[in-house]
């Protein structure tokens, strides 16, 4: 597997209002009220200067307005009268562009798209290759107060029914499996000439493609669901209490049960309106892979939900400089993607290749992961649950479970093939498999294999406070309530002070961590720390998905 992808390959810079609205949260949970005035009147000339709001833009616009209207009666009074014009402001303007697009619905063909991301040929493969979700309309007539997706209300921009059917075909070209037909949108909203989605999933079911949807049933669309049941859709209804009686009335009229979805009168996880700015929530994204919009392609990172990834994910925009696409993973395989490991994906030769650093985002979710239980749902691994393999009691279960272990993996590998058919790529991951257990049972290996695992993550945080102080700011903020093991009776002063207590079998792993987050938070010089990561450079080992040493060679420009 190939690792040496460049750096840029997928990096996203924020853009200037996600930059602003992150400064924006910072100067509020400092007190800052003279920076925050100045930032609030900057992200206000900058939209005062947009001929056009994209859906992006203006789903940022609305997180700067909710976060204004959330913090306001902490703002001394001079503050909220010089801010209230610009406030007013820009709540008109988004009104504006609102009123504007909503009479105005953009019809989106396949080389408008195509031509704004300026994409080659390699890219538009592995879009339609790894996409998850494609939403066909940008706004949501239903503008539900619960949106996962701070959808924006009523329909402004939609793709056309060819652009459609033409990705359509090269996803099935390209042998993506299964599609949401969904995201910030309703697909029973698209229309166009007289067709609706019961036309898409004709052209759809010609084609090896599985999709599914997810309706509120949007008003006076009731009569295109019973014809969407007729033509047997695989289709959910999400039920709110906003909804329900429109559901029953509906229900009332077919003879089969709908398939339904958060019928519950309170949805579990906040987001949208709801969201506080000061929490840290589970990820409300359940996939890796490409989101489809009218507006451009974007690549879906799951992050937990907070101040700085309300949507509770990252999307980071394709353009001609991407080059790189994670492995699409959905539902439970999703789930099972260990977040915190470098992302395996493919380059633009649709080779199978694996980054050898963490993006920004994911380095937010291990700093955020504070182990609580509530954070991680069932299935999915926190940081904590990783590290507890490399403890000492784990080590010696582990040790007394290998009869069972070798017997599992025979059954895996040898029930339908003796060692000796086995074919030579197959014999070594067997092999492969057997050394790592053997390896990490062996006390010696097991401390080394957490001291790399420990000192790549350090790296990559370390990189990050020092690159990233706004958003370094907004993360402590919402650190504020966690209560970490003091470890301070420890002195940090060189490198071997922190392998002492790495290999103080007493000391538990995650509680070091965590403690060593604080410091790093704290201080964007640490030279025991900088000490620690360059005397045990570490990589990630995509083959044996585990982080060792690196070698030499590759180390010596790492830390700078
Ligand atoms: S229907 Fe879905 S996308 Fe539309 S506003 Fe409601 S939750 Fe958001």
């Amino acid at each position: 597997m190939n690792t040496q992808l460049p750096i840029h390959s997928l990096q996203s810079k924020d853009s200037f209002l996600e930059t602003k609205k992150n400064q924006l949260l910072a100067a509020i949970y400092e007190n800052n009220f003279l920076t925050l005035k100045e930032i609030y009147k900057a992200i206000f000339t900058y939209a005062s200067e947009l001929n056009f709001l994209d859906e992006n833009t203006q789903k940022l616009l609305n997180q700067i307005q909710l976060i204004y209207k959330k913090f306001k009666s902490q703002f001394p009074q001079p503050i909220v009268t010089q801010l209230a014009p610009y406030n007013t402001s820009l709540s008109h303007l988004i009104s504006a562009a609102v009123k504007k697009d909503i009479h105005q619905v953009r019809c989106i063909d396949l080389t408008d798209w195509e031509n704004r991301m300026q994409l080659n040929e390699p890219q538009k493969n592995l879009i339609c290759k790894t996409t998850m979700t494609f939403q066909l309309t940008s706004g949501c007539s239903n503008f539900c107060r619960r949106c996962n997706e701070w959808a924006l209300p009523g329909v402004r921009a939609h793709f056309s029914y060819t652009a459609i059917c033409t990705l359509i075909d090269h996803m099935a070209q390209q042998k993506n499996k299964e599609i949401a037909l969904y995201g910030a949108s309703d697909p029973l909203d698209w229309e166009q000439d007289g067709k609706t989605l019961s036309d898409i999933l004709v052209h759809i079911e010609k084609t090896p493609l599985q999709y599914s949807i997810l309706t509120k049933v949007p008003k006076g669309r009731q009569s295109l669901l019973k014809q969407l049941i007729q033509q047997h859709a695989n289709l959910s209804v999400s039920v709110t209490a906003r909804n329900k009686p429109r559901i029953e009335k509906i229900q009332a009229e077919i003879p089969t049960p709908l398939s339904r979805q958060h019928d519950t009168d309170d949805l579990l996880i906040p987001a949208g309106l709801d969201e506080d700015f000061s929490s840290v929530k589970p990820s409300i994204t359940d996939g890796y892979g490409t989101e489809i919009t009218p507006d451009g392609a974007f690549i879906i990172i799951p992050a937990f939900t907070s101040a700085l990834h309300p949507f509770g994910h990252k999307k980071i925009p394709v353009t001609a400089r991407t080059e790189f696409f994670p492995e699409k993973k959905t539902g439970r395989a999703a789930l099972l993607v260990d977040y915190f490991k470098p992302l395996k994906g493919y380059n633009l030769n649709q080779e199978a290749c694996c980054l050898d650093y963490l993006l920004e985002v994911q380095i937010e979710s291990i700093l955020l992961d504070t182990g609580e239980y509530e954070l991680t749902p069932p299935g999915m691994r926190s940081v904590k649950e990783y590290l507890s393999i490399f403890e000492e009691d784990a080590r010696i279960q582990r040790k007394k479970m290998t009869l069972s272990v070798i017997r599992h993996l025979k059954k895996e590998f040898l029930t339908d093939s003796t060692f000796n058919d086995l074919p030579d790529p197959v014999r070594e991951i067997y092999h492969g498999k057997i050394h790592q257990h053997l390896d990490l049972c062996k006390k010696e290996n097991c401390l080394d294999a957490k001291i790399h695992t420990l000192s790549f993550f350090l790296e990559a945080i370390y990189k990050y406070v020092k690159t990233n102080t706004t958003r370094t700011k907004i993360i402590k903020f919402l650190l504020t309530k966690e209560s970490v093991k003091n470890l301070s009776e420890f002195t940090l002063e060189n490198f071997e002070d922190i392998y002492q207590i790495i290999s103080d079998s007493r000391i538990n792993n995650f509680d070091f961590f965590r403690y060593m987050i604080t410091v790093l938070l704290d201080k964007t010089e640490h030279s025991a720390i900088e000490q620690f990561i360059k005397t045990y450079p570490a990589t990630y080992d995509p083959e044996k998905d585990i982080f060792v040493r690196t070698n030499q060679a590759q180390s010596s420009a790492s830390i700078n």
